[in-house]
């Protein structure tokens, strides 16, 4: 498969079909076809022939889609960077990629309306499409390098499991285009010449607003996040009635709980209910099962489904031996969608990154366990967590806090029940402590925090201590300091 010409091809065969709707704006396959070839055109002037990424930094504006296909016909990856980021993170992200060029929504509309050829360049299998920053343990984001040939081999499995009426469907797009279960959306539409919707943030913020565009969408596919559709359960009017043409959920990113899952076939008694799990590293998602309501009365916790073709998930025992069906034992995935590594950190490549005969394996982090030939995810071995949706460590937070003035030592614990997590309290040691109440102070550190990390890694709480309970090896006990509290 080629993904560009696929989606080429339909700006010359359907030009006037709507490719993406965001708030007001439309987009059409004709205008994404001949604007993404003059911006590549430029492009390709503007920026030496090396490959270096080029930072589309915007929301879910329609010229985001322009920008990263004109990225791509220029010869240079993409990285998504969401415009909720503050300003000091994405700088970070920008100096890691070794970026020489960022590329908004408002320079893509306000290209001159020419005719351009795009730069003639055949793309290889093991050349970067695009570069997703995710939360790093050390405070600094990194860049999950995903080649053309690991998207292809996620897409062409996507298109083959699940059936999708050319020119037809309607997606849902609810990740921002920076978290890499967008790509579900994005790439299943624009090649089978869908038209993808876009929920925007204010849409979020403003439910009723959210609810009406729903309603207005007619939306065939919802991809999100199972947060995402636990929110918008929370109206009882979300049901078939208000999407009548719904007829497929595909659910990534985080575990489904079967509550969920059963109130949606209750709502939406013709739609299918889809979990899948992958991580960004292995482009993503890799396994995937169809959930019904026997499979929900019958496992307390849902499967994460089966391994797709030419993939192998694993579980392995902390020697890297495969642990005997039924025992937990760490996911570990091997084939063409793992990704080769992280951008320019060969030392955080090599620590999960290695060859399983010949092919390209990571070690997930996530404990896993197999029953009745379906994988079962049981949580994380380190300290990564997901919050709403979001994958973050907790390690980028802590050192982000100590890099504070006045920040002596900090230690961040997810609050929350039966492993699912819905805040974050930090406890701080000062060094010097700024006058003020308690109050006073966090607020001044939650709004210096909040120039070097996005909202949703902010603490809700913060608790100051003269120092943290330690255990016996030595690390910070934090059980007891949560005790303390
Ligand atoms: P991300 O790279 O943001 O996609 O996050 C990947 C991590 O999210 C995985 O390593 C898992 O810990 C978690 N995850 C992804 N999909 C699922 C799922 N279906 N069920 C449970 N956890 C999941």
């Amino acid at each position: 498969m080629n993904i560009l010409e696929r989606i080429d091809s339909l700006g010359r065969r359907v030009p006037e079909k709507v490719a993406h709707v965001s708030g007001p704006s439309t987009l059409t396959y004709g205008t994404l076809l001949y604007r993404s070839n003059a911006l590549a055109a430029q492009i390709a002037g503007m920026l030496p022939d090396d490959g270096s990424p080029v930072v589309v930094l915007g929301h879910k504006e329609c010229e985001m889609l322009v920008a990263f296909l004109s990225v791509i016909k220029s010869g240079h990856p993409y990285a998504p960077v969401d415009a909720f980021l503050p300003p000091q993170r994405v700088a970070r992200i920008r100096d890691t990629s070794g970026s020489q060029l960022t590329l908004t929504p408002e320079y893509v509309s306000r290209l001159p309306d020419i005719q351009a050829a795009p730069p003639r360049r055949q793309a290889k299998p093991s050349d970067p499409y695009y570069i997703m920053f995710t939360s790093g343990s050390t405070g600094d984001p990194k860049g999950v390098v995903i080649t053309f040939g690991c998207l292809e081999d996620f897409l062409v499995w996507m298109l083959a499991e699940q059936r999708m009426a050319e020119g037809q469907e309607v997606f849902l797009n609810q990740a921002p285009f920076s978290f890499d279960l967008s790509i579900m959306d994005l790439y299943l539409s624009l090649l089978t010449g869908g038209t993808l919707f876009s929920v925007t943030s204010q849409d979020i913020a403003n439910p009723r607003q959210l609810y009406q565009k729903l309603a207005a969408a007619q939306l065939t596919i919802w991809v999100s996040t199972p947060s995402f559709a636990r929110l918008c359960l929370a109206e009882r009017r979300f049901n078939a009635e208000m999407l009548p043409r719904l007829r497929l959920f595909l659910f990534c990113g985080e575990t489904l709980p079967p509550e969920v899952a059963a109130v949606l076939l209750d709502r939406f008694p013709a739609a299918e209910v889809w979990n899948t799990y992958g991580p960004t590293e292995a482009t993503v998602a890799m396994t995937s099962v169809r959930i019904d309501r026997q499979m929900i009365e019958h496992y307390p916790s849902l499967p994460i489904g089966f391994p797709k073709p030419r993939t192998l998930a694993l579980v392995m025992d902390e020697a890297g031996w495969p642990v005997a069906p039924g025992e937990r034992g760490e996911i570990v995935i091997a084939g063409p969608n793992v990704s080769p590594g992280y951008l320019g950190r060969p030392d955080l490549t090599a620590r999960s990154f290695f060859k399983l005969d010949g092919q390209q394996a990571y070690r997930t982090g996530d404990w896993g366990r197999y029953r009745d030939g379906l994988l079962f995810f049981e949580g994380r071995k380190d300290s990564q967590i997901k919050l709403h949706g979001y994958r973050i460590e907790i390690g980028d937070i802590e050192a982000n806090l100590r890099a504070l003035p006045g920040v002596r030592d900090a230690t961040v614990v997810p609050e929350g029940k039966d492993g699912s997590y819905d805040s974050l309290t930090a406890y701080l040691i000062m060094a010097d402590r700024p006058s003020g109440s308690d109050f006073e102070v966090s607020c001044t550190i939650r709004e210096q925090l909040a120039e070097r990390l996005p909202a949703y890694m902010l603490p809700r709480k913060f608790c100051f201590r003269q120092s943290f309970p330690m255990t016996t090896n030595g690390k910070v006990d934090r059980r007891s300091l949560v005790d303390s509290t």
